[in-house]
């Protein structure tokens, strides 16, 4: 069994906060282990909650388009995942107990799936990887460089759903500097 199949069933049965109450699935990431694009979102939403995948719903379709448009890749190109596993109640954000008991899963990930670049939709995945008080409209489609891959925030989907098109042309522009960024890296 790899180590990733192993941290999965480790999320599976995963009661240490009170999300694990209310969850039809732990949605604990899905793509490739090979991958050097490694998208993290904040929690699952209800279709993921039952399907058990990250970004199926809605905002999913939506990351979906803009990864084919613009890296020429699927879902099964990447690796995706969430900063919590379990889905808040009526889609509220995650509080930061929950975070702080379910990021290991994540820096897990993070390190067995070694990525190249990591893009961190909205404020809540990106807050959970860059110390900052920093909101996303400030830090998007800025490359912070760590000691093992680079990091670029951009809005988180539903953002672009809420508001006018403005939004979705910014993410769709930090998606293409995610792709022109990507072909000069090494995995
Ligand atoms: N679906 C996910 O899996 N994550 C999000 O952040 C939003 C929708």
């Amino acid at each position: 069994m790899s180590a990733l199949e192993a941290l999965r069933i480790d999320a599976a049965g995963c009661v240490a906060c009170g999300l694990s109450l209310g969850r039809t699935r732990v949605v604990f990431g899905s793509g490739t282990v090979a991958a050097k694009l490694m998208l993290v979102g904040e929690a699952p939403g209800r279709e993921e909650d039952l399907s058990g995948l990250p970004f199926v719903g809605r905002s999913g379709r939506l990351v979906m388009e803009l990864l084919n448009t613009e890296f020429g890749i699927g879902r099964e190109g990447c690796y995706i995942a969430n900063v919590v596993k379990c889905r808040p109640p009526a889609n509220r954000n995650p509080s930061r107990t929950e975070i702080v008991s379910c990021s290991h899963f994540l820096d897990r990930q993070i390190a067995l799936v070694g990525p190249a670049l990591v893009m961190t939709l909205g404020n809540v995945a990106t807050r959970a990887l860059v110390d900052t008080k920093l909101g996303i409209s400030a830090l998007r489609g800025a490359i912070i460089v760590r000691d093992r891959y680079r990091l670029l925030p951009t809005f988180h989907p539903a953002a672009a759903l809420r508001s006018p098109k403005g939004v979705l042309d910014m993410m769709r522009a930090d998606f293409r500097l995610g792709a022109a960024l990507l072909g000069d890296l090494p995995k």
